[in-house]
């Protein structure tokens, strides 16, 4: 099958004709028809630090996915060939201390398809069954083949209190664009949007942002808002540390802070200023919750109150991966998916 593998331990990818992979008798296979391509892809094709020190070449990259079902394992009684379906990527052992009290999302066993296992950026994946999320028949394969990162908004915004809230997001990349989405599905009475780029400001505006804004002008945004109060909730989707300091600027006194972005280095934070005496509670977020995160997810998508569809901005075949690679870095996208079948 064809597949775009990381095939050695330096920059770049190859698309390459592969075995189409086999299942064990608690897996399914999966014919893929679209991919999300994403940050953490980048990362991997430009054999970045955390990539050098994670991952083990070759493999085949990609990780958000939605397909129809070709083959399913002995065991397997609850998935059935021609499905649609989208699959948690984070595959976790459902033994450890977090996994048998309802918080998968943190096992420290997870290996996750296109990292530390072959991925979905081919023609065919093998996924465990438990990991198979059927679609219903009125989602699209390309809404089904960003489930994941849509999953990390909705994950970072449903744990928090959104309706009524005064909701700012700062950082308008595909996950920061969907929070729009969702914060406004949910009820926030106001949402304000922070991002150095146009074009993504536009798309958050798309996706119902009340205000979207340079970081420079949240301050007057928030102001304007709350008469001076601070907002009741921030989501924290840029990674950047000037971002996350006017997150703990902009959160009221016991306001809360949930932090999805992932800074590049260790940064310094005023505990005693930014956290404590101002009493906020912060939530670090990773993955989605199994399964929480996806019935939510779901409804929300049927409900016909939210719609992701705006974000996805750019298309390629498997073939023009050097184009996703360049759009993606160049900023002037939303989400960028491959068309595989
Ligand atoms: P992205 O990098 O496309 O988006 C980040 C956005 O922040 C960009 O649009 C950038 O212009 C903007 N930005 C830069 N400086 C800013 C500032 N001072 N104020 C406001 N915005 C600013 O990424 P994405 O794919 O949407 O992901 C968002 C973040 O979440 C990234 O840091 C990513 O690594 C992280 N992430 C975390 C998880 C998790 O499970 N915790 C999962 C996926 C991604
Ligand atoms: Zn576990």
């Amino acid at each position: 099958m064809k597949s775009l593998v990381k095939h050695h331990a330096g920059p770049g990818f190859q698309l390459a004709d592969v075995p189409v992979p086999s299942i064990r008798d608690n897996e399914v296979l999966i014919r893929v028809r679209r991919a999300g391509v994403c940050g953490t892809d980048v990362h991997i094709y430009e054999w970045d630090d955390w990539a050098r020190g994670r991952c083990k070449p070759p493999f085949v990259v990609g990780h958000e996915f939605a397909g129809d079902v070709a083959e399913v394992g002995k065991l397997v009684t609850d998935v059935a060939v021609g499905d649609r379906v989208t699959a948690e990527g984070h595959i976790v052992c459902g033994r450890c201390l977090p996994c048998r009290t309802g918080n998968s999302h943190v096992c420290p066993n997870t290996r996750i398809i296109g990292v530390d296992r072959d991925g979905c950026f081919a023609e065919y994946i093998a996924m465990p069954a438990l990991n198979v999320w059927h679609l219903d028949d009125s989602i699209s394969f390309d809404i089904g083949g960003i489930h994941d990162p849509m999953g990390n908004a909705f994950h970072t915004a449903l744990t928090a209190e959104i309706p009524g809230s005064v909701v700012l997001i700062t950082g308008c990349g595909p996950i920061g664009i969907f929070a729009v989405g969702i914060c406004k599905a949910a009820g926030a009475s106001r949402i304000i949007a922070s991002d150095v780029n146009d074009r993504r400001l536009a798309l958050a505006k798309t996706m119902g942002a009340h205000d979207a804004v340079h970081p420079d002008q949240v301050e007057a945004a928030v102001q304007r808002a709350t008469n001076g109060m601070g907002v009741d909730v921030v989501l924290e989707m840029s990674g950047i540390p000037a971002a996350i300091h006017q997150a703990f600027a902009m959160v009221r006194l016991g306001g809360r802070v949930q932090m999805l972005g992932i800074p590049a280095k260790p940064m310094d934070v005023n505990f005693a200023n930014e956290v404590i005496f101002k009493g906020i509670t912060i939530y670090g977020v990773i993955g989605r919750r199994m399964y929480d995160t996806w019935h939510q997810m779901t409804r929300f998508l049927l409900s016909g109150e939210f719609d992701p569809t705006p974000v996805i901005t750019h298309r390629f075949p498997l073939e023009g991966f050097e184009d996703a690679m360049r759009v993606i870095k160049s900023g002037e996208a939303g989400k960028v998916i491959f068309e595989i079948a």
